[in-house]
């Protein structure tokens, strides 16, 4: 008898320890599956569509994308020496070069970001734009999402908060057209263009300080376009040389800018773009600072090939349109220079043909997922 309870009571701990051990268990596992998702898990290349974009989420720091090579330098050298390719493509390859570099199925290229990277402010920290103008003043500006400012930063005030990217919604055809090395004689009848077919754009600007220049650059603003630093100088063995030296040129376009027209740019975009062969020692470690500091820098998906020696104004326009039809979301790339007649003599024939197509125009604004090339 004794024997017998003795036994039931050992069955009925082993029962109790085998329960317990199984509920524990359970309970490792959802936690596990839990921190797989929100957690160190690898980052999520944006969606594997067959017409992969560069794209990033919310989640991800505009620096971090990754695209194949980095062989669009040359598209953007209007104002200095043509950018010696960073790959052996050669640049009358750049409709090629534009498609390779906006398609990237490399989850590992992706996922090497560094950790370091600071995540977007929440958009319950910094609301879109849209909603940060009917909100009062007092609850505009967030200021907890920038980081601590270093006593010894040489620019303080160039901090900005980073609103939450508003994703691309599906079926959404969206054209962001953007204009390089402007302004010039040809940015106020482009933006006469503009306003004829109700389309905003962004504007990538540089140091150009005669009247006539800051009067194009008032009413590139005023009509309602964004705004955003390319370059003073434009000098890429100068800008190039280092962190320091980026945002000293950096500073100038965006003092320029602002007292203009009293608009604080919020993105831009690198000269020569932000890979090219000046930069493979310092683009990645410029992206950072610049991010640190909440500016977002914009690449491109389409290359009208207007920078590019050798094309015609009917190969601009094919550039544009055989690009853009590949994508849902297109950057594309233009130039305002005094020199782009073309370019501005083909906009209402581009414009036209992609309102027909279906998509729609925007500017760009830091609400906006970047399309970016891969940092060396
Ligand atoms: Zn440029």
């Amino acid at each position: 008898m004794k024997n017998r309870r003795k036994l039931r009571h050992i069955r009925t701990v082993l029962l109790s320890l085998t329960t317990v051990g199984l509920f524990c268990l359970c309970v490792w596992l959802f936690y596990q599956g839990l921190f797989e998702q929100d957690g160190a898990a690898p980052l999520p290349v944006s969606e594997p569509s067959s017409r992969p974009t560069l794209e990033i989420s919310s989640a991800e720091p505009p620096f971090s994308i990754a695209s194949s090579n980095a062989s669009q330098g040359g598209a953007d050298a209007s104002l200095g020496e043509p950018i010696p390719m960073a790959s052996s493509a050669a640049p009358e390859s750049a409709l090629a070069v534009s498609e390779s570099a906006a398609v990237s199925s490399d989850p590992a290229a992706v996922s090497s970001a560094p950790a370091s990277a600071a995540p977007p402010a929440p958009a319950s920290e910094a609301p879109a734009a849209s909603s940060v103008s009917a909100a009062p003043a007092s609850s505009a500006a967030p200021t907890t999402s920038l980081p601590e400012i270093p006593a010894d930063d040489p620019y303080p005030d160039l901090y900005v908060a980073r609103p939450e990217f508003i994703p691309h919604q599906d079926g959404d055809k969206v054209v962001y057209l953007t204009f390089d090395d402007g302004p010039s004689n040809l940015t106020i009848p482009l933006l006469d263009v503009l306003d004829k077919y109700g389309v905003k754009a962004t504007f990538f600007v540089v140091g150009k300080t005669s009247e006539e220049d800051k009067e194009a650059l008032r009413q590139t603003a005023e009509r309602g376009h964004t705004l955003a630093v390319h370059s003073y100088t434009h000098e890429y063995k100068q800008i190039y040389a280092s962190p320091r030296a980026f945002l000293d040129d950096f500073a100038r376009e965006y003092a320029l800018i602002k007292e203009t027209t009293g608009v604080s740019p919020t993105i831009y975009r690198c000269a020569g773009g932000s890979v090219n062969s000046y930069n493979r020692d310092t683009a990645r470690s410029i992206a950072e600072e610049m991010n640190r500091r909440g500016y977002i820098y914009y690449d491109w998906n389409v290359d009208s090939g207007d920078a590019v020696p050798g094309t015609t104004a009917e190969g601009i326009y094919q550039n544009v349109i055989s690009q853009t039809s590949r994508y849902d979301k297109a950057i594309v790339l233009m130039h305002n220079s005094a020199t782009k007649k073309d370019t501005l003599a083909q906009l209402p024939r581009i414009i036209e043909k992609l309102q027909a197509m279906g998509y729609r125009f925007a500017a760009l604004d830091n609400t906006v997922a970047p399309i970016n090339f891969r940092l060396p």
